[in-house]
């Protein structure tokens, strides 16, 4: 029997959904059939998996309405909700072309040793694990699962327990598809379900915090299965000099307060140059003044509510730490409930420095606080200054922050633009530190590390006998 679990959603602060929580029978019955059916998935070859992902994307963006709307009750926000789905579309494409570049039959070639010829086999693992976090649902699962279908293994998904109500919307429109159902499964459930599917796989794919990334890696370790793990972070972006004051506000409060804030990208904190400081703070506390919730109508405003309300308890504890210790909001900084739902508006905050949580840990929503620098390698050191490596934002002069860019220690950097990682999906990138562990998402290496590489040398010529060893030869 497995376990219900209540959902709240986010802009009621009701539990009005309930799931059921897969126990290990359960999870290891349904592993065992997606097993046994990703054998003839992999025989198909690329295309056909390619044929069969394309029509059934097509399909959901042809009628996304079910997925969109439970998404948006998931997550109460609208435009995001839609957006998520739509990046199916180039998510598709892209892992589509580069699986028929990829996995491609190659010829045999000759080794550098005499006699050898070489054949070179990629083989799929049979079962991917994806667990994956509440702040893009959809997005999050989908990122691994796509390239992981292409490749040729089947896959068990399990989504956040927060936001699990598009699943089943899901699942409905994957069952229309009966070969892709066959080897493609969401389950629902907590960390306890999590932690039971990566019994039952050849790989995971992780996204989400830290902390449980940490026992993710752990447990995959211990059965020696790679794990993939995509963690937090706290980006930084530095606005050099030479950066239009107003241009780099609009950046920086976009690539902070989007998504409310929820995102593993978002600018966390700023570096701004002292000669440009004023104007900047100006623009962004102007910019951050106008900004809207999308309270009480979900069709008005940029920002929706938190989503996990235990995440208003750590914002509200970072910036009541960074107050403590003399830091100043200018706008927003106050927890706001409305219609049972949390919401924060943008909150930019100055007087901050590294001693402060705000400074150096995750928070995970639209706070925006800003630090001035006096020279480029203060700047970058301050940047460099972090236990996570995700990805920043450099804004300013381009040759100047390429230059700048090249001195991060982070695996994703964008000029004159933040978070950018969020749309562009062909650009290799590792996370850095504790941001997260594993080869790219992104790009080829983002459906290569979906498979293992199998050498089959062949001996031309004629094998060596035991004589070849004798002693005697000196
Ligand atoms: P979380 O770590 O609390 O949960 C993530 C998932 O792990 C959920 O599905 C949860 O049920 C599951 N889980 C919990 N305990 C488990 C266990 N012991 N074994 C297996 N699975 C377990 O993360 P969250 O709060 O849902 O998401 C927010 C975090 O995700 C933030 O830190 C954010 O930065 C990170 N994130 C990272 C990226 C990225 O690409 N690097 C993207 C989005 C979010």
């Amino acid at each position: 029997m497995s376990r219900e679990l209540p959902v709240r959603n986010p802009r009621t602060g009701q539990d009005d959904y309930r799931i059921p929580a897969l126990g290990a029978p359960e999870l290891a019955a349904l592993a065992h059939g997606l097993r046994a059916r990703q054998v003839a998935w992999a025989a198909a070859g690329a295309a056909h998996r390619s044929a069969v992902l394309q029509q059934w994307a097509g399909r959901l963006l042809a009628d996304p309405a079910a997925v969109r709307d439970a998404l948006a009750a998931d997550t109460g926000r609208q435009r995001l909700a839609a957006n998520e789905i739509r990046s199916l579309g180039g998510m598709v494409a892209g892992n589509v072309a580069l699986a028929a570049q990829l996995l491609a039959e190659r010829p045999e070639r000759a080794s550098v040793t005499p006699g050898i010829g070489i054949r070179h086999q990629l083989l799929p693992y049979g079962l991917v694990g994806v667990i994956s976090p509440w702040n893009f649902p959809f997005l999050l699962s989908m990122l691994d699962t796509i390239p992981a279908l292409l490749a040729g293994c089947a896959v068990l998904v399990k989504p956040s327990e927060v936001t699990p109500r598009f699943v089943a919307p899901l699942m409905a429109g994957i069952a229309e598809f009966p070969e892709l159902a066959g080897v493609l499964a969401f389950v629902t459930g907590d960390g306890a379900t999590g932690a039971a599917l990566i019994d039952q796989v050849d790989a995971v794919c992780f996204t989400g915090s830290v902390a449980t990334g940490r026992k993710v890696g752990e447990a995959c370790a211990r059965r020696f299965i790679p794990s993939f793990l995509e963690l937090g972070g706290k980006d930084p972006a530095i606005v050099l000099a030479s950066a239009d004051p107003d241009r780099a506000a609009s950046i920086t409060l976009r690539g902070a307060v989007q998504a409310t804030g929820q995102a593993c990208q978002s600018i966390e904190r700023v570096y701004v140059d002292a000669r440009i400081e004023q104007p900047f703070i100006e623009r962004l506390v102007a910019r951050a003044q106008a900004v809207e919730l999308n309270y009480p109508d979900i069709r008005r405003g940029q920002i929706g509510p938190l989503i996990f309300a235990k995440q208003a308890d750590i914002i509200a504890a970072q910036l009541a730490d960074a107050v403590g210790k003399g830091a100043r909001m200018l706008t927003g900084g106050r927890i706001e409930h409305h219609g049972g739902g949390c919401w924060l508006r943008p909150t930019v905050v100055v007087g901050v420095n590294h001693g402060m949580a705000l400074m150096t840990e995750e928070t995970f929503g639209p706070v925006i606080p800003v630090m001035t620098y006096r020279t480029v390698d203060e700047a970058v050191t301050m940047a460099n200054d972090s236990q996570y490596g995700l990805s920043a934002a450099v804004i300013g002069d381009e040759a100047e922050a390429v230059a700048v860019a090249a001195r991060l220690n982070v695996g994703a950097v964008s000029i004159n633009d933040g978070g950018l990682t969020t749309e562009v999906f062909d650009a290799e990138k590792n996370p850095f530190n504790l941001s997260g562990l594993g080869a790219s998402r992104m790009g080829a290496s983002g459906l290569l590390r979906f498979l293992r590489s199998k050498a089959v040398m062949i001996q031309h010529g004629t094998a060596k006998d035991l004589g070849a060893f004798d002693e005697a030869l000196g």
